[in-house]
């Protein structure tokens, strides 16, 4: 079999706002699986998260890349903000693969929690097929849902499914969010930057 020479990752994510707990996932993933990139692709039209506010698209791609910038591996995608209509994963996937002459190996990066919702997406069996997915999985979780669909979808689907070992970093978006409207501090949960871009740009006051 052929063996791709590039690995790369994609981190996929509504980044509203980026935080540690999404570069954290990301760098365990290029370390321990000797990644060339990763590559952060903002949601343009989240299809699941339609009912929500999602912050302006340049804000979140300009916030991305404020907090990549330092890490030479880390790369920004805007394939999903430019791209009209909902995002599909399928689409974004076909597009990496055909840029790169298929001479490349996708590595999807995943939290748990959206690991659980793979079958929401749009030909989600297509999409197993052509990329691995990374599971970054808490030390010590062992959830039997997410253990029994790891298994569902590796035998049902050959679904190439590989868990990494994360500590537990209790920081997401909405929790960032939240204490913004609070008005308490976000200092180290997101990077200085990132920081400094949201009070400049005065988000989620509200
Ligand atoms: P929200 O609270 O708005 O849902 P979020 O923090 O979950 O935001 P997303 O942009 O929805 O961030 O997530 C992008 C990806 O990062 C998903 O795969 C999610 O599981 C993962 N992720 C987010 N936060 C963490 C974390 N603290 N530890 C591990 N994975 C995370
Ligand atoms: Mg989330």
């Amino acid at each position: 079999m052929h063996k791709a020479n590039k690995r790369y990752g994609i981190m996929g994510g509504t980044f509203d706002p980026i935080h540690l707990g999404h570069l954290f996932i990301a760098e365990t993933a290029l370390d321990e699986l000797n990644l060339d990139k990763v590559v952060f692709i903002p949601t343009g039209h989240p299809p699941h998260k339609d009912h929500e506010n999602i912050t302006d698209a340049h804000h979140r791609l300009q916030m991305t890349s404020i907090a990549i910038h330092s890490n030479k591996t880390f790369k920004l995608s805007a394939i999903e903000v430019n791209r009209k209509g909902p995002s599909y994963t399928i689409d974004t996937v076909r597009r990496l693969l055909e840029h790169d002459g298929g001479d490349v190996e996708l590595y999807f990066i995943t939290g748990t929690d959206a690991f659980m919702e793979v079958e929401t997406w749009k030909r989600y069996k297509d999409v197993l097929q052509m990329i691995k997915i990374v599971v970054a999985t808490r030390l010590g979780y062992s959830d039997v849902h997410f253990n029994e669909k790891v298994d569902l979808f590796t035998k049902k689907y050959k679904a190439r499914i590989i868990k990494v070992a994360v500590p537990i970093l209790e920081i997401s978006s909405s929790d960032i969010r939240n204490r913004i409207k609070e008005g308490k501090t976000i200092k180290y949960l997101v990077p200085e930057g990132v920081e400094e871009y949201i009070r400049k740009n005065q988000l989620y006051q509200y």
